[in-house]
């Protein structure tokens, strides 16, 4: 029989399962911890390496009485060796290809916990990626909600491009400007900036069925706030009629801001260097410093990176710049005594980010426009400068630079992912851009307030904090009105 509204209910509990890169595992343990803190009951599917990068996450979230179990599955075996389990640092196309596959893999396991706990199961938290969720959900009358962890603005603008396909009617040439329909502000892009169906059709293909898996699920939740993006939270519920949940910025939300060092490295661990550069921070003026990273996914060539230290050179300003594993042998790319004769600190691997955002040295983010490290930047009141490179980056950069003005772009133009090739951008241009951002004071003063009011969404009363609330007393209700048929939502 059906609970009725007034028995005393067991907790919720949330299966929270995503994709198998640092950018999607840690907002979901982020947010995990979130609706923990809350009182729900979360658990995280996923594989033994990638277990250990949320750890710390994890047991912060336990020690604060939440309650996140991680269920560990094995890696899929598609040939890889043991260290592309995180999916960085992957050295070729055929690599890359393989690590791609493990997404339709890890259907099986997720499947098979299903089945055996699908009774005690209130919402499956899913990557958008991981589109078929919604069937083997729906199968066991689960709801399934997406989480595909870009902003509103960026899934608006690719809802728009999928649904009008403007490619047909334009010319191929990379400079064509297409404009965006039916959404809240005129957004123009170049098409060589955009996912052409042209270039890549399975790319295409691929967000078609993830945007006809998420049309047909529960709802979506956002790692975004209402403050930040009010007209894409309204376009989406008013024009687009689904129903989405912002509960972000998450990295603030689980109370991680407190003590993230080791937030999302392999094991806990990081490098004596990468310990070292909050020290070498601390040496330096307020809002002097500006933070170089690119996130997990982002391979630069020799040429790029001789050009971008030579661009950090010719600013004049104090960088920090984190390179990423499976970047060129960065030795063979920079000029003489860089980079501590030219007022920076090289960081090779994982680098404590959230921690270097919110230090009082830093005033200024170049950054690749992942949806985290963005919204990381935005949290801590920092204006970007933007280089997106593929995915949902160049619509953030626009959100930035345009909509919410607290970034200025170094020009990129073409949508590539590290395995392609990339228009070079001059260390003239880099320098200027980045000399913009950290003059700026309205800049600053912008990002400070958008700061502000990340930090009041998730606070209790702010629009995320109220934001959960709902979604958990929606979920609840639906449980004490007795689960709907098999294969309804
Ligand atoms: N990150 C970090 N240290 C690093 C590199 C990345 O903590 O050295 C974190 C960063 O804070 C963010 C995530 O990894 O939370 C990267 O996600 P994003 O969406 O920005 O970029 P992606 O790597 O997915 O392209």
């Amino acid at each position: 029989m059906a609970p009725t509204e007034g028995d005393e209910q067991p907790p919720l509990r949330m299966l929270f399962f995503r994709f198998l890169l640092p950018g999607h595992l840690i907002p979901m343990a982020d947010m995990a911890a979130l609706f923990a803190a809350r009182g729900v009951r979360c658990t995280i599917l996923t594989t033994p390496l990638q277990a250990s990068t949320i750890r710390s996450i994890v047991d912060r979230a336990n020690t604060s009485l939440g309650s996140v179990d991680v269920v560990v599955v094995p890696f899929p075996d598609v040939g890889l060796p043991p260290s592309a389990e995180s999916g960085t640092g992957l050295t070729s196309k055929d690599y890359n290809d393989r690590f791609l596959r493990t997404a339709e893999l890890l259907q099986e396991p997720f499947r098979r916990f299903l089945s055996s706990h699908h009774a005690e199961i209130d919402a499956v938290v899913s990557d958008g990626l991981f589109h078929w969720s919604v069937d083997d959900a729906a199968e066991h009358g689960i709801p399934r909600i997406t989480f595909l962890g870009t902003s509103m603005f960026a899934r608006s603008c690719t809802e728009a491009m999928l649904r009008s396909n403007p490619f047909e009617v334009c010319s191929d040439d990379p400079a064509t400007v297409i404009s965006l329909p039916g959404l809240p502000h005129r957004v123009v892009e170049l098409r060589g900036q955009m996912m052409d169906p042209v270039k890549r059709p399975h790319e295409w293909a691929l967000f078609q069925l993830i945007h006809a898996a998420d049309r047909r699920s529960y709802g979506e939740l956002f790692n975004s706030f209402h403050e930040l993006e009010p007209a894409y939270a309204e376009h989406y519920r008013a024009t687009l009629h689904r129903r989405a949940w912002l509960v972000g910025p998450v990295a603030l939300a689980s109370g991680s801001g407190k003590d993230v060092t080791s937030r999302g490295a392999v094991a806990g661990a990081l490098s004596p260097e990468s310990i070292g550069c909050l020290r070498w921070l601390d040496e330096k003026p307020a809002s002097s410093v500006l933070y170089v990273s690119f996130g997990t996914m982002t391979i630069f060539s020799p040429e790029q990176m001789r050009e971008l230290a030579r661009g950090l050179d010719l600013s004049g300003k104090n960088f920090l710049w984190v390179i990423a594993n499976g970047s060129a042998s960065t030795d063979l790319c920079m000029p003489d005594g860089f980079p501590m004769a030219h007022r920076g600190y090289i960081v090779r691997g994982w680098a404590p980010q959230v921690l270097i955002l919110n230090h009082p040295a830093v005033g200024g983010y170049m950054t690749h426009c992942g949806w985290n490290s963005t919204l990381e930047a935005v949290s801590a009141g920092v204006p970007m400068v933007t280089w997106p490179r593929y995915a949902d980056q160049f619509h953030n950069e626009k959100l930035v630079a345009e909509v919410l003005e607290v970034g200025v772009g170094v020009g990129a133009e073409d949508y590539a992912t590290w395995m392609e090739t990339h228009r070079l951008i001059g260390s003239e241009v880099i320098a200027e851009s980045i000399r913009k951002v950290m003059k700026k004071e309205t800049m600053w003063k912008k990002a400070e307030e958008l700061g502000a009011k990340a930090r009041a969404a998730v606070e209790k009363g702010g629009s995320s904090y109220d934001d959960v609330g709902q979604l958990m007393e929606e979920l609840m209700a639906r449980r004490c009105s007795g689960r709907t048929a098999r294969g309804q939502l």
